[in-house]
């Protein structure tokens, strides 16, 4: 007996544009790609307003409550828009771990030990827009956007299927876990819809135990004030007192939070080489060259990658805090001679404090010295708390 024929219908024209277009990306060099409609994100936006009403994003003085709304609906960005293809790159390359040389070292979150991230996306989002555009045989209008609040990035990729929230807010994406940065093409193409993940962390609660500030204030809720991606990068004045111990040594964003994520520690290894760091400074820079380093050193060492965002005083501020956590009194002299000599008073006030934690002989006449003379009244304040500090 001959068995019944199955009619399967051809793909549509849409899906087969779709499918084309997902294989231009891969060819562009995106890792990752989906797609979502261009309609608005309504459940999003009183979210938003929540958080900025409860001071979670305190500080990034630019996500205004216009900001947030404006933000939900891709059509204010681009009237025309009829689909948006999220995009994203894998970062984790291979780590060797910290050297075990015995120099007192900071560490880098790993996003930013290589290329940034911003120009690189935006490169190889430009070159599949033209790709896309040979395709169809017609200009395409777009969008190209890295992480901007002119957009919900996140909300974006996790509607088009691309990944699902973690606990600790950021997408987990399947064989990459977290390790992948976003981007957005909004084009007035009509593209097939992938569907969202049905997947979450079940009951999981690693990442809101192993947050060394505890700023996962609850699941999918990060206080950015907490954060110390926030305080070593975003923050342009002192970190909190109360923060300065918990830094441990990062001097630049923090990835604990993503390192502990039984998602990621599965992701795939290597990732794209243009994220590998160009050298031990770029991963696991030491602590005592920070404070010490000029700002041509500064621009020729994180020339190009996301490290020169937080300015050379910031990363000095974080490596006096660093060396106050992960240091000993053999790294006295160093945090003596930026309380002593640093053009910075914001690092020279971070190493007031880096001594009274370390302490020791040779900590109290620098301190003393500070509070006597520092021309800046910030500095002689941080020297006055320390040798409480150093005393107790
Ligand atoms: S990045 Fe670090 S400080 Fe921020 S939420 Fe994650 S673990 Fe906590
Ligand atoms: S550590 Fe656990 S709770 Fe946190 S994001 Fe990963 S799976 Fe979710």
């Amino acid at each position: 007996m001959v068995a019944p024929l199955t009619l399967v219908p051809p793909p549509s024209a849409r899906r087969r544009l779709t499918d084309r277009v997902k294989r231009l990306a891969a060819e562009a060099g995106l890792a990752v790609a989906a797609v979502t409609d261009a309609g608005p994100f309504v459940e999003l936006e009183p979210v938003l307003l929540g958080h900025i009403a409860a001071g979670r994003v305190a500080g990034l003085d630019w996500f205004t409550p216009e900001r947030a709304s404006f933000s939900c609906a891709p059509r204010n960005l681009q009237p025309t828009a009829r689909s948006i293809l999220a995009v994203g790159v894998a970062y984790r390359v291979p780590d060797a771990g910290k050297p075990d040389d015995g120099v007192p070292r900071g560490r880098i979150s790993r996003y930013a030990r290589g290329a940034d991230y911003h120009g690189l996306l935006k490169e190889r989002m430009r070159a599949l827009h033209a790709r896309i555009e040979a395709e169809v045989g017609r200009p395409v209008e777009a969008r190209f956007l890295v992480d901007t609040a002119r957009i919900v990035d996140r909300a974006v990729a996790a509607r088009a299927g691309l990944g699902w929230y973690g606990k600790h807010s950021c997408l987990i994406v399947p064989g990459h876990g977290s390790w992948v940065l976003l981007g957005e093409l909004v084009l007035d193409l009509e593209l097939e819809p992938d569907a969202p993940l049905e997947r979450d962390c079940g009951r999981c609660v690693i990442c809101l135990d192993k947050c060394p500030t505890g700023a996962i204030v609850g699941p999918y809720t990060v206080d950015a004030p907490r954060c110390l991606s926030f305080q070593t990068i975003e923050q342009r004045g002192a970190i909190p007192r109360e923060i300065r111990p918990l830094l441990g040594d990062w001097v630049y964003g923090c990835d604990v939070c993503q390192e502990v994520c039984p998602y990621t520690g599965a992701a795939k290894e290597p990732a794209d080489p243009a994220f590998a760091p160009r050298s031990l400074a770029n991963a696991y820079p030491s602590l005592a060259w920070l404070l010490r380093m000029g700002e041509a050193e500064f621009r020729e060492t994180y020339r190009g990658t996301p490290v020169l965002r937080a300015k050379r005083r910031g990363l000095a501020r974080n490596a006096a805090v660093a060396l106050g956590n992960v240091g000993m009194e053999a790294d006295v002299p160093v945090l003596a001679e930026a309380l002593a000599g640093h053009d910075e008073p914001l690092v020279r006030g971070h190493a007031a404090w880096a001594l009274g934690r370390l302490g020791g002989r040779e900590a109290r006449p620098a301190l003393e010295r500070a509070r006597r003379l520092d021309p800046d009244e910030g500095v002689r304040v941080e020297a006055e708390v320390a040798l409480g500090e150093a005393d107790s």
